[in-house]
Order: C-alpha cells, then sequence, then structure tokens
C-alpha cells in the first residue's frame, strides 16, 4: 500500500510541476494500491500541479450503433451528473471530483479539473472534433502526456491521423457509433465519428516516435511512468503519416482495420472474408469469426468517417 506522500513524491521526481496542464492515461493497477484509493491519487496529482495546473481524462460512455438508435431512445444523457465512463477507475473517481468539468460535448465527454478546465470543457461543444480539447489543451497550455502503465499511447494519433488522411484526400469508413442527449428539454441523436489506428502500426512507429517526444520516465508507485511532450508526439506522426500514409498500417494479413478500413488498404472487403472463411478450422478461429462479424457490420453499417 502506497501512501499519499509516497505518491506525491514520485510525481515530482517523474518532473510534474507546478502549472502542468497533463492529459492522463493511467492505469490504476498498475500503480498499485493506494492509501483512500484513486481518488488520493487525483488529489495528490492536483497537488502537484498546484491551482494554475490542469488535469484532463477522457470519460466516455456506452455508444450504441447509429442504424439501431431506435433500440435506445430511453438510454438519453442528459446531464453530466448521470454520466457513467469506460474509460477507467481514474476517469470513474476524476468525475465524482467537486471541481470536475465535463465536456458540453456529452456524446464524446472528457472530464478537466484545475485553471483551465472550465474553458477546455464548456468550449467543446456538439459541433467540434472528438478531440478537439486535446488539440486546444496542446496549442493553448502546452499540454503533456502523463501515462503510467497501461499501453504505450501518446494520445495525439487520431488527431494526426485524421489531419493526415484529410490532407492526402483518403478517409476510413467505420461503424458509426453515437448516443442520446437531451438538451434544454430536447432530445438529440449525435454521432461520435473517430478515426480508428491499428495498434500494431502504432507500436512499429513507436520507436521513432519515442526518443523525440519523451521528456522523462521513471516509476510512480509499481508502474513505469513516463512524461510525453504532446505537440512533438503531433508532429513526428504528422511527419510519418505524411511521408507515407501507408505508415499507419501494419502488415498483418487478418488486421481488419489495416487490411480493409481505409480508402488506400490493399484488400477488398470481399478478399478479406474469404481469407477469413478459409483460416475458420485454424486454431485461431475465435479471432477469425470476430474479423467475420466485424467486416459484415462494416459492409452493413459503415460510414466514411471523414
Ligand atoms: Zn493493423
Amino acid at each position: 500500500m502506497h501512501t499519499i506522500e509516497k505518491i506525491k513524491n514520485d510525481l515530482i521526481n517523474l518532473g510534474i510541476k507546478s502549472g502542468d496542464t497533463l492529459f492522463l492515461r493511467i492505469s490504476y493497477r498498475a500503480v498499485g494500491k493506494i492509501e483512500g484509493g484513486p481518488k488520493s491519487f487525483i488529489d495528490a496529482l492536483l497537488d502537484v500541479v498546484g491551482t494554475d495546473g490542469t488535469i484532463i481524462l477522457t470519460a466516455f460512455p456506452k455508444k450504441y450503433i447509429r442504424q439501431f438508435r431506435f433500440l435506445h431512445r430511453r438510454q438519453i444523457l442528459t446531464d453530466k451528473t448521470q454520466l457513467k465512463t469506460l474509460t477507467g477507475v481514474m476517469s470513474e473517481f476524476a468525475i465524482t471530483h467537486p471541481e470536475a468539468k465535463i465536456s458540453r460535448k456529452l456524446e464524446f465527454p472528457f472530464v478537466a479539473i484545475g485553471k483551465n478546465a472550465d474553458y477546455l470543457t464548456s468550449n467543446h461543444t456538439h459541433d467540434k472534433n472528438a478531440y478537439w480539447i486535446i488539440e486546444e489543451a496542446i496549442i493553448k497550455f502546452n499540454c503533456k502526456c502523463l501515462r503510467i502503465g497501461g499501453e504505450p499511447l501518446f494520445g495525439t494519433t487520431h488527431l494526426s491521423l485524421e489531419k493526415c488522411l484529410r490532407d492526402k484526400g483518403e478517409n476510413q469508413t467505420n461503424i458509426r457509433y453515437g448516443i442520446y442527449v437531451m438538451e434544454n428539454g430536447r432530445t438529440k441523436w449525435y454521432d461520435t465519428p473517430n478515426v480508428l489506428f491499428c495498434k500494431n502500426a502504432f507500436n512499429r512507429n513507436n520507436s521513432r516516435i519515442h526518443p523525440i517526444a519523451t521528456i522523462s520516465e521513471g516509476t510512480v508507485g509499481n508502474g513505469y511512468a513516463i512524461i510525453t511532450d504532446m505537440r512533438k508526439a503531433y508532429n513526428e506522426e504528422v511527419k510519418i503519416f505524411s511521408e507515407d500514409i501507408r505508415n499507419a498500417t501494419c502488415d498483418d494479413p487478418n488486421c481488419i482495420t489495416c487490411r480493409t478500413s481505409y480508402s488506400f488498404s490493399d484488400t477488398t472487403n470481399f478478399r478479406f472474408m474469404l481469407r477469413q472463411t478459409a483460416r475458420i478450422f485454424s486454431s485461431e478461429y475465435k479471432q477469425t469469426i470476430k474479423a467475420i462479424i466485424q467486416t459484415i457490420e462494416r459492409i452493413f453499417f459503415g460510414i466514411k468517417v471523414i
């Protein structure tokens, strides 16, 4: 069991400073048990960034396939108090913090606490892009990403990939999800279009981004911790995708995202399905069936993201 003092010292030793704006990707499991639980972690972090600092976390709720929205007419988000996030225990505790602010874009919400929280969340409205709040935090407040444990992501790939797809006139077809939101007594369905990227391709590009974007590495609690410069990570990703947009794809012949979802993907849905059907009796039959179902879903319900 870690004391709050120990966590605070770890965060300071890692290089977090008063006034920092941080996008958090934190696995509570990786940190290990803390006196007072996840709430204490958030309090410790807020203490370290001080009154001039801001923390931002994803707070995404459950979403539904657009074409089946009639089945979910009763699952209406009316305000932030109702929000149940699926993005981890840290987000769950962050949204219950007395000073937590939630995006006005309730269909794709982030939670922020601290000096710039009100500005960021109140301007993250329905008409803005999903990750607008992160982009704005990078541009205006030099936002850094604090990751502890979990997958080695920088929090910038959705932004960089979407920009490069647009610049190159390419697109991606995905299942369109969304949710009903009630505002001022009116209920409206909101889509949540978002670019999906391949983790394998990300991991390969990571070897180029990691040395450029890393500010510091260390340990917080039991977990490996890293602070990255999100502007540098974004710029390097844009460079990688601009050199060749295929750098966003992996080589796995069974990767549904890379093989079929992009306008420049190298396989048709039909060929991909044939390939999956051929390996259905192999030891990987579970992944195969999943890939087939996902392909069918996308053929019927897929919509161009950008
Ligand atoms: Zn892939």
